[in-house]
């Protein structure tokens, strides 16, 4: 019987249990592209999978990981041959579909996007769901029609995933970032990936006013709650947030008064069943619009072995930047 090695979650009697074992190749799910992983990362949903912090898994036993690139082993999709390289976002992957942290995955092969000429594996998975949402998140504004020259653009949880990737994005496209962090010991760190003043997000996370002073034109929001609700509250007139994430909450305790008074805009960002031609539109500008070396700078290697120890972490706010792990 053929194997390979995966970290295995199950319910336990005391919550999600996790386990390095070898796994049947003959229990992967359906797909017609059988794809042998080279590299993931952990995302902040992967470490709500992880801990079983919220209820990310829906199948069990699992293989958690939402984010792969590797190689085709074999492939029925007509799009794809062996020797291949791809990437996969979302799509259930890690949440009802068995997934990243492990040698070999099989999956349906309208979920893959080739992986854009240029760019390594490991490049794939240090940008991985936090910057291919970062990249929704920047195009989200352009599509509504922002331009740097309108004013400034925010980005909430700066030295997080979904943060670090968006400022170095903004910043290359000639925006004015100011990035809202909780750890006012990485501004060095904000400023080389290009952030322009770095503001404590202390001064966003307590219940606001309806409408605040007029401070930006654009966000990127990967924060929720009270944050998104206060950047709502201070956009200038005619500007948009794009929102993407909960790291403060699912909640919104917002009022109408920054649409109906400033004709301001919020956008949803879903990364996981966004369909394939913006998937696509995505990797390309990810392979053109971000500097390398900015992407290296905000990187950090992992074996598998440390996938769920990095899971807390990232919840507990401790992780700067991307993770790639090296699947081996
Ligand atoms: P990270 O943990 O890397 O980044 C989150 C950052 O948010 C932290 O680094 C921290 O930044 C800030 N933060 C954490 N806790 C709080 C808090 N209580 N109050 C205010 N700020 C806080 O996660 P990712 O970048 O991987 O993901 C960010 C968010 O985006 C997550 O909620 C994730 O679920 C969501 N997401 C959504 C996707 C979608 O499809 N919509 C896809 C990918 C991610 P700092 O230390 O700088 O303050």
């Amino acid at each position: 019987m053929s194997t390979f090695k995966a970290l295995v979650a199950s319910k336990g009697e005391t919550g999600t249990e996790l386990a390095f074992r070898d796994f049947a190749e003959a229990d992967l799910m359906e797909g017609d592209v059988t794809v042998r992983v080279t590299h993931s990362t952990v995302n902040y949903k992967d470490g709500l999978a992880l801990t079983g912090r919220a209820p990310v898994v829906r199948r069990w036993p699992m293989i958690p990981g939402i984010d792969f690139a590797g190689r085709v082993e074999s492939s029925e999709h007509p799009d794809f041959k062996p020797g291949d390289l791809v990437i996969l976002n979302g799509w259930g992957t890690g949440e009802t579909h068995l997934g990243a942290y492990a040698q070999k995955s099989r999956v349906k092969g309208d979920w893959l996007v080739p992986l854009p000429e240029g760019m390594n594996p490991d490049e794939a998975m240090a940008i991985g769901t936090a910057g291919y949402t970062a990249m929704l998140c920047v195009l989200a504004l352009e599509r509504y029609g922002l331009r740097p020259t309108d004013g400034p653009v925010v980005v909430t949880g700066a030295a997080g995933g979904v943060g670090s990737i968006a400022i170095a994005l903004l910043a290359k496209a000639g925006w004015h970032v100011i990035a809202s962090t909780g750890r006012a010991e990485e501004a060095d760190y904000l400023k080389e990936l290009g952030a322009a003043e770095i503001i404590d997000r202390a001064e966003l996370s307590a219940p606001g006013r309806p409408l605040g002073k007029e401070r930006w034109i654009a966000g990127v929001d990967a924060v929720g709650s009270h944050t998104l609700a206060n950047l709502l509250s201070m956009t200038r007139y005619g500007g948009a947030i794009a929102a993407c994430g909960l790291a403060q909450g699912l909640d919104l305790p917002a009022s109408v008064a920054p649409f109906i008074l400033r004709g301001v805009a919020l956008l949803g960002i879903d990364s996981v069943m966004c369909p394939k031609p913006r998937r696509l539109e995505a990797w390309q500008r990810l392979a053109s619009g971000l500097d390398r070396d900015k992407l290296a700078l905000m990187t950090t290697l992992i074996p598998l072995a440390d996938v769920p120890e990095t899971g807390r972490a990232i919840l507990d706010g401790k992780v700067r930047g991307r993770v790639v792990v090296e699947i081996g």
